[in-house]
Protein backbone atom coordinates (compact mmCIF):
# COMPACT_ATOMS: atom_id res chain seq x y z
CA UNK A 1 0.00 0.00 0.00
CA UNK A 2 2.75 2.48 0.99
CA UNK A 3 4.15 2.39 -2.50
CA UNK A 4 1.02 3.94 -4.04
CA UNK A 5 1.63 7.78 -2.76
CA UNK A 6 5.22 7.38 -4.08
CA UNK A 7 4.04 6.12 -7.29
CA UNK A 8 0.94 8.78 -7.61
CA UNK A 9 3.58 11.61 -6.35
CA UNK A 10 6.19 10.63 -9.05
CA UNK A 11 3.38 10.40 -12.04
CA UNK A 12 2.43 13.55 -10.19
CA UNK A 13 5.59 15.46 -10.96
CA UNK A 14 5.34 15.17 -15.02
CA UNK A 15 1.81 15.68 -14.66
CA UNK A 16 1.86 19.02 -13.32
CA UNK A 17 4.62 19.66 -15.66
CA UNK A 18 2.58 18.84 -18.88
CA UNK A 19 -0.23 20.41 -17.23
CA UNK A 20 1.85 23.71 -16.84
CA UNK A 21 3.03 23.58 -20.26
CA UNK A 22 -0.75 23.28 -21.61
CA UNK A 23 -2.15 25.47 -19.38
CA UNK A 24 -3.39 28.94 -20.63
CA UNK A 25 -2.94 30.98 -17.77
CA UNK A 26 -0.42 32.71 -17.45
CA UNK A 27 2.74 32.96 -15.16
CA UNK A 28 1.76 34.03 -11.49
CA UNK A 29 1.95 37.85 -10.95
CA UNK A 30 5.79 38.79 -9.35
CA UNK A 31 5.70 41.20 -6.84
CA UNK A 32 6.78 44.75 -7.72
CA UNK A 33 10.44 45.50 -7.54
CA UNK A 34 11.36 46.18 -3.72
CA UNK A 35 12.46 49.44 -2.31
CA UNK A 36 15.81 48.57 -2.18
CA UNK A 37 15.96 48.98 -6.45
CA UNK A 38 14.91 52.54 -7.21
CA UNK A 39 14.04 53.86 -11.07
CA UNK A 40 16.99 54.69 -12.39
CA UNK A 41 17.50 58.72 -13.15
CA UNK A 42 17.98 59.40 -16.77
CA UNK A 43 18.90 62.67 -18.27
CA UNK A 44 17.86 62.57 -21.65
CA UNK A 45 18.46 65.94 -24.32
CA UNK A 46 15.57 67.50 -25.17
CA UNK A 47 16.14 66.32 -28.89
CA UNK A 48 15.33 62.78 -28.07
CA UNK A 49 12.52 61.22 -30.11
CA UNK A 50 11.92 57.58 -30.94
CA UNK A 51 10.51 56.92 -34.35
CA UNK A 52 8.34 53.46 -35.43
CA UNK A 53 10.34 52.34 -38.89
CA UNK A 54 7.60 49.77 -40.26
CA UNK A 55 8.42 47.55 -42.94
CA UNK A 56 6.37 45.37 -43.08
CA UNK A 57 4.44 42.60 -41.48
CA UNK A 58 3.76 38.34 -40.83
CA UNK A 59 0.47 37.58 -40.89
CA UNK A 60 0.53 35.66 -37.64
CA UNK A 61 -2.66 34.36 -35.20
CA UNK A 62 -2.60 35.25 -31.19
CA UNK A 63 -2.51 31.41 -31.28
CA UNK A 64 1.21 31.87 -32.72
CA UNK A 65 1.97 34.25 -30.15
CA UNK A 66 1.02 33.58 -26.72
CA UNK A 67 -0.44 30.84 -25.26
CA UNK A 68 -4.45 30.61 -25.54
CA UNK A 69 -4.03 32.95 -27.67
CA UNK A 70 -7.21 32.30 -30.71
CA UNK A 71 -6.42 30.79 -33.68
CA UNK A 72 -9.40 33.49 -35.18
CA UNK A 73 -7.82 36.27 -33.89
CA UNK A 74 -5.23 37.35 -36.35
CA UNK A 75 -2.14 39.44 -35.42
CA UNK A 76 0.06 40.67 -38.42
CA UNK A 77 3.39 40.60 -36.89
CA UNK A 78 5.15 44.26 -37.21
CA UNK A 79 8.31 43.77 -38.59
CA UNK A 80 10.55 46.72 -38.50
CA UNK A 81 13.18 48.80 -36.92
CA UNK A 82 12.51 51.78 -34.07
CA UNK A 83 14.79 55.15 -34.59
CA UNK A 84 16.58 56.72 -31.51
CA UNK A 85 17.12 60.19 -32.37
CA UNK A 86 19.64 61.34 -30.07
CA UNK A 87 22.29 64.63 -30.34
CA UNK A 88 25.33 62.11 -29.80
CA UNK A 89 24.35 59.57 -32.85
CA UNK A 90 20.69 57.73 -33.81
CA UNK A 91 20.48 54.80 -33.57
CA UNK A 92 18.44 51.99 -35.41
CA UNK A 93 16.71 48.90 -33.10
CA UNK A 94 17.14 46.22 -35.42
CA UNK A 95 16.80 46.75 -39.51
CA UNK A 96 13.47 44.86 -40.46
CA UNK A 97 12.57 43.39 -43.88
CA UNK A 98 15.73 44.58 -46.40
CA UNK A 99 15.86 45.14 -49.91
CA UNK A 100 16.73 41.01 -50.21
CA UNK A 101 14.13 39.34 -48.01
CA UNK A 102 13.65 37.42 -51.17
CA UNK A 103 16.42 35.74 -51.22
CA UNK A 104 17.48 35.83 -47.87
CA UNK A 105 14.19 34.04 -47.22
CA UNK A 106 14.45 31.47 -49.19
CA UNK A 107 17.72 30.08 -47.26
CA UNK A 108 15.33 29.73 -43.92
CA UNK A 109 14.06 25.93 -43.45
CA UNK A 110 11.58 24.29 -45.28
CA UNK A 111 9.20 23.97 -42.96
CA UNK A 112 9.50 27.57 -41.56
CA UNK A 113 8.94 28.78 -45.24
CA UNK A 114 5.43 26.84 -45.54
CA UNK A 115 4.87 28.32 -42.14
CA UNK A 116 5.44 31.89 -42.40
CA UNK A 117 3.75 34.25 -45.04
CA UNK A 118 5.05 37.95 -45.18
CA UNK A 119 4.58 41.14 -46.96
CA UNK A 120 7.21 43.99 -47.30
CA UNK A 121 5.69 47.00 -47.41
CA UNK A 122 9.24 49.00 -47.82
CA UNK A 123 12.57 48.60 -46.33
CA UNK A 124 13.74 50.98 -43.94
CA UNK A 125 16.19 52.96 -45.82
CA UNK A 126 13.61 53.30 -48.30
CA UNK A 127 11.46 54.85 -45.83
CA UNK A 128 14.32 57.08 -44.35
CA UNK A 129 15.33 58.28 -47.88
CA UNK A 130 11.65 59.04 -48.69
CA UNK A 131 11.52 61.15 -45.09
CA UNK A 132 14.48 63.32 -46.12
CA UNK A 133 16.20 61.65 -43.58
CA UNK A 134 19.94 62.97 -42.94
CA UNK A 135 21.45 59.63 -42.64
CA UNK A 136 24.71 61.20 -41.67
CA UNK A 137 23.08 61.10 -37.98
CA UNK A 138 23.11 57.74 -37.96
CA UNK A 139 25.68 56.05 -35.93
CA UNK A 140 24.73 52.30 -35.52
CA UNK A 141 22.10 49.48 -35.47
CA UNK A 142 21.80 48.26 -32.29
CA UNK A 143 19.99 44.73 -32.60
CA UNK A 144 17.48 43.43 -29.94
CA UNK A 145 18.75 39.48 -30.91
CA UNK A 146 20.43 38.34 -33.99
CA UNK A 147 17.82 36.89 -35.83
CA UNK A 148 16.92 36.94 -39.43
CA UNK A 149 13.45 39.04 -39.22
CA UNK A 150 15.74 41.42 -37.47
CA UNK A 151 18.58 41.44 -39.26
CA UNK A 152 17.60 41.64 -43.21
CA UNK A 153 17.79 45.49 -43.99
CA UNK A 154 21.47 45.45 -42.31
CA UNK A 155 23.20 44.85 -46.22
CA UNK A 156 21.24 48.03 -46.83
CA UNK A 157 23.49 50.21 -44.56
CA UNK A 158 26.37 48.50 -45.63
CA UNK A 159 28.84 51.62 -43.33
CA UNK A 160 26.86 51.27 -40.18
CA UNK A 161 28.42 49.25 -37.54
CA UNK A 162 25.85 46.71 -35.77
CA UNK A 163 26.07 46.65 -31.89
CA UNK A 164 25.74 43.27 -30.87
CA UNK A 165 25.89 42.06 -27.30
CA UNK A 166 29.13 39.40 -27.87
CA UNK A 167 26.66 36.09 -27.03
CA UNK A 168 24.89 37.30 -29.72
CA UNK A 169 26.97 37.66 -31.95
CA UNK A 170 28.67 34.20 -31.35
CA UNK A 171 25.45 32.73 -31.98
CA UNK A 172 25.24 34.24 -35.21
CA UNK A 173 27.44 32.01 -36.85
CA UNK A 174 26.27 28.68 -34.68
CA UNK A 175 24.68 26.83 -37.50
CA UNK A 176 22.76 24.59 -34.95
CA UNK A 177 21.14 27.73 -33.67
CA UNK A 178 17.13 28.38 -35.49
CA UNK A 179 16.02 31.25 -36.07
CA UNK A 180 19.51 32.70 -38.91
CA UNK A 181 19.58 32.82 -42.68
CA UNK A 182 21.44 30.24 -43.66
CA UNK A 183 24.86 31.03 -45.33
CA UNK A 184 23.25 34.16 -46.57
CA UNK A 185 25.12 36.63 -44.47
CA UNK A 186 28.35 33.93 -44.10
CA UNK A 187 30.30 36.39 -46.42
CA UNK A 188 28.73 39.46 -45.65
CA UNK A 189 31.13 41.72 -43.93
CA UNK A 190 29.46 43.40 -40.81
CA UNK A 191 31.12 45.94 -39.05
CA UNK A 192 30.03 44.57 -35.94
CA UNK A 193 30.61 45.95 -32.53
CA UNK A 194 30.18 43.94 -29.48
CA UNK A 195 29.40 45.68 -26.57
CA UNK A 196 29.66 44.74 -23.07
CA UNK A 197 27.28 45.28 -19.75
CA UNK A 198 29.65 47.54 -17.75
CA UNK A 199 27.23 48.87 -15.65
CA UNK A 200 25.92 47.32 -12.25
CA UNK A 201 22.37 46.46 -11.38
CA UNK A 202 19.50 47.87 -13.25
CA UNK A 203 15.65 47.55 -12.85
CA UNK A 204 16.52 43.99 -11.21
CA UNK A 205 18.85 43.15 -13.76
CA UNK A 206 22.16 42.12 -13.07
CA UNK A 207 24.35 44.53 -15.25
CA UNK A 208 23.41 46.89 -17.95
CA UNK A 209 25.03 48.94 -20.61
CA UNK A 210 24.20 52.52 -21.07
CA UNK A 211 25.03 53.79 -24.65
CA UNK A 212 25.56 57.33 -24.16
CA UNK A 213 26.19 57.66 -20.54
CA UNK A 214 23.00 59.98 -19.75
CA UNK A 215 20.62 57.07 -18.97
CA UNK A 216 18.62 58.08 -21.85
CA UNK A 217 19.53 54.30 -23.91
CA UNK A 218 20.22 51.77 -21.73
CA UNK A 219 20.81 48.02 -22.39
CA UNK A 220 20.37 45.02 -19.97
CA UNK A 221 20.85 41.09 -20.65
CA UNK A 222 17.79 39.28 -21.13
CA UNK A 223 18.82 35.68 -22.50
CA UNK A 224 16.49 33.20 -23.40
CA UNK A 225 14.82 33.54 -26.82
CA UNK A 226 18.50 33.71 -27.84
CA UNK A 227 21.51 33.35 -25.72
CA UNK A 228 22.60 37.09 -26.05
CA UNK A 229 19.15 39.03 -26.35
CA UNK A 230 19.08 42.10 -24.63
CA UNK A 231 16.00 44.88 -23.41
CA UNK A 232 16.24 48.13 -24.58
CA UNK A 233 15.12 51.22 -22.12
CA UNK A 234 14.59 54.32 -23.56
CA UNK A 235 13.61 57.56 -21.83
CA UNK A 236 12.60 60.61 -23.51
CA UNK A 237 12.38 63.76 -21.70
CA UNK A 238 9.34 64.31 -19.65
CA UNK A 239 10.69 60.90 -18.09
CA UNK A 240 8.39 59.27 -21.12
CA UNK A 241 10.02 55.67 -20.15
CA UNK A 242 9.80 52.64 -23.07
CA UNK A 243 11.26 49.45 -22.83
CA UNK A 244 12.21 47.77 -26.29
CA UNK A 245 11.90 44.19 -25.24
CA UNK A 246 12.81 42.47 -28.47
CA UNK A 247 11.37 39.03 -28.92
CA UNK A 248 11.14 38.35 -25.12
CA UNK A 249 7.32 38.37 -25.89
CA UNK A 250 5.92 38.84 -29.57
CA UNK A 251 2.69 40.08 -28.20
CA UNK A 252 2.04 42.60 -24.97
CA UNK A 253 -0.88 40.06 -23.77
CA UNK A 254 2.97 37.95 -23.32
CA UNK A 255 3.71 40.42 -20.69
CA UNK A 256 0.54 42.40 -19.28
CA UNK A 257 -1.05 38.33 -18.85
CA UNK A 258 2.18 36.47 -18.49
CA UNK A 259 1.39 34.40 -21.10
CA UNK A 260 4.92 32.64 -22.18
CA UNK A 261 4.69 31.61 -25.96
CA UNK A 262 2.59 28.45 -26.90
CA UNK A 263 4.86 25.57 -25.30
CA UNK A 264 5.60 23.63 -29.06
CA UNK A 265 6.93 27.55 -30.13
CA UNK A 266 9.12 28.00 -27.59
CA UNK A 267 10.75 24.66 -27.99
CA UNK A 268 10.89 25.41 -31.25
CA UNK A 269 11.96 29.06 -31.13
CA UNK A 270 13.57 29.80 -27.69
CA UNK A 271 17.00 28.93 -26.99
CA UNK A 272 16.62 28.59 -23.25
CA UNK A 273 12.66 29.31 -22.81
CA UNK A 274 13.42 28.91 -18.74
CA UNK A 275 15.60 31.89 -19.02
CA UNK A 276 13.03 33.78 -21.16
CA UNK A 277 10.77 32.98 -18.39
CA UNK A 278 12.61 34.69 -15.51
CA UNK A 279 13.14 37.43 -17.70
CA UNK A 280 9.49 37.49 -18.58
CA UNK A 281 8.66 37.73 -14.47
CA UNK A 282 11.47 40.53 -14.46
CA UNK A 283 9.54 42.68 -16.61
CA UNK A 284 6.35 42.28 -15.19
CA UNK A 285 7.90 43.23 -11.68
CA UNK A 286 8.82 46.59 -13.39
CA UNK A 287 5.35 47.31 -15.05
CA UNK A 288 4.09 47.00 -11.51
CA UNK A 289 6.71 49.75 -9.96
CA UNK A 290 6.66 51.68 -13.17
CA UNK A 291 2.94 51.67 -14.59
CA UNK A 292 3.33 54.23 -16.81
CA UNK A 293 6.41 52.15 -19.35
CA UNK A 294 5.17 51.62 -22.61
CA UNK A 295 6.34 48.33 -23.34
CA UNK A 296 7.64 47.54 -26.74
CA UNK A 297 7.79 43.67 -28.10
CA UNK A 298 9.37 44.00 -31.82
CA UNK A 299 6.30 42.65 -33.31
CA UNK A 300 3.41 44.42 -32.06
CA UNK A 301 2.03 46.59 -33.98
CA UNK A 302 0.32 48.01 -31.30
CA UNK A 303 3.38 49.10 -29.34
CA UNK A 304 4.89 51.03 -32.28
CA UNK A 305 2.13 52.96 -32.86
CA UNK A 306 3.05 54.53 -29.20
CA UNK A 307 6.08 56.17 -31.04
CA UNK A 308 6.44 59.08 -33.40
CA UNK A 309 5.81 58.20 -36.60
CA UNK A 310 7.59 59.36 -40.11
CA UNK A 311 5.50 61.17 -42.89
CA UNK A 312 3.16 59.27 -44.91
CA UNK A 313 2.53 56.04 -42.36
CA UNK A 314 -0.43 56.31 -40.25
CA UNK A 315 -0.25 55.51 -36.46
CA UNK A 316 -1.60 51.41 -37.72
CA UNK A 317 1.50 51.26 -39.68
CA UNK A 318 0.45 51.48 -43.45
CA UNK A 319 2.48 53.26 -45.26
CA UNK A 320 0.52 55.46 -47.54
CA UNK A 321 2.99 56.43 -50.27
CA UNK A 322 4.06 52.61 -50.65
CA UNK A 323 4.89 51.93 -54.31
ZN1 LIG B 1 11.54 38.33 -34.27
Amino acid sequence: MKKWPLLAAAAAVPAQRLARKLSSSGLPQPAPLPPSVPVPHADPPAEMDLVAVPTGVNNRVAAYAYTGGSFFDKRDFYIGAALIKHPQGDLLVDSGFGRDIAKQFATMPRLFQKMTKYEVWKPAVEQLEAADYDFSRLSGILLTHAHWDHMSGIPDFPDLPVLVSRRDRAAFYNPEIFGNFRGYFRDTPFKWQEFSFEGGPYLGFPRHHDVYGDGSIVCVPAPGHTPGSIIIFVTLTHQVRYALVGDLVWQREGLTRRLERPFPIRRLGDFDAEGNRQNILRMASIMQSIPDLIVVPAHDQRAFAEMSQLPNVTTRGRILSAT
